[in-house]
């Protein structure tokens, strides 16, 4: 059982579910700041915008069109995905990845960043009976999860796990997160804010589960911080709100 440890030393009863949501725009960090706390508070994660990417993969690789979409042939991919995901090996972290996915028990992990997949996965996003799938599974992940979890999305705090426990909004300007996102030449990091923002403007105008800061979630705005000064405010606001909520003894 995960024994959570606050950042002034704090226990909280071990028997306790925590859940913690991070949400925001694409590559505000969510991904590095949920494996960071996972990592400190001993509890699993779950970053969600990798099996929307999966459900992407899938329908390119068997031809399932993207645009429009066919919202019955992806239901289906998204019903019948396997996929797990768990912590780079220490040969992996070398490729700067943080973590490995597994579809159908094969490593995806950089098929999901391609290209075809970033410019498709926000179509495929946007029909309600893919996320309706996802949700299902991401509750029951949840559910199951020992100790409780983070999960990193777009929609956590407000559909997923609204009763979360903890809510953080990560954003940053498109320029900066194009830049952390491609450490390439200039031609690279334009491509990147560009489908940064379309990404950030179809997630945001969907109708169902659109990106959005949920009630209760804490916004931090990262343009001028690091990955350290972020931890420690969602460090400092996390010990805030479990005190708050009782959860130390
Ligand atoms: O987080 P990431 O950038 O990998 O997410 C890829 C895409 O998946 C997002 O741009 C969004 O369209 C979709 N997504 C979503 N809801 C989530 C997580 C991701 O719609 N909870």
């Amino acid at each position: 059982m995960a024994e959570l440890v606050g950042s002034e030393g704090l226990q909280h009863d071990q028997n306790t579910h925590l859940l913690i949501a991070i949400d925001g725009t694409a590559g505000a960090g969510k991904t590095t700041i949920g494996q960071m706390l996972a990592a400190k508070l001993n509890i699993p994660y779950l970053d969600t915008g990798a099996m929307y990417r999966a459900v992407t993969l899938l329908a390119l690789q068997k031809g399932v069109p993207l645009n429009p979409p066919d919202a019955v042939r992806l239901t289906e991919l998204a019903r019948n995905l396997h996929f797990v995901s768990r912590d780079a090996t220490p040969e992996e972290a070398a490729d700067q990845r943080q973590y490995t996915v597994l579809v159908d028990g094969k490593d995806v992990s950089e098929d999901l960043r391609s290209p075809e997949v970033e410019n498709g996965v926000s179509m495929v996003a946007t029909i309600p009976e893919v996320r309706a799938e996802l949700v299902e599974r991401q509750r029951e992940i949840s559910r199951k999860a020992p100790g409780g979890i983070i999960m990193m999305g777009r929609d956590i705090g407000s559909v997923v796990l609204p009763e979360a426990d903890l809510k953080i909004y990560l954003d940053a300007s498109p320029e900066v997160r194009a830049r952390r996102r491609s450490k390439q030449d200039a031609k690279d990091q334009e491509q990147a804010r560009q489908n940064l923002e379309n990404r950030d403007k179809v997630d945001s105008q969907r109708a169902v589960a659109p990106l959005v800061l949920a009630p209760g979630a804490i916004p931090i705005f990262t343009d001028h911080l690091t990955r350290e000064e972020v931890m420690a405010r969602v460090e400092e606001i996390l010990d805030k709100t479990l005190k708050k909520r009782g959860f130390y003894k």
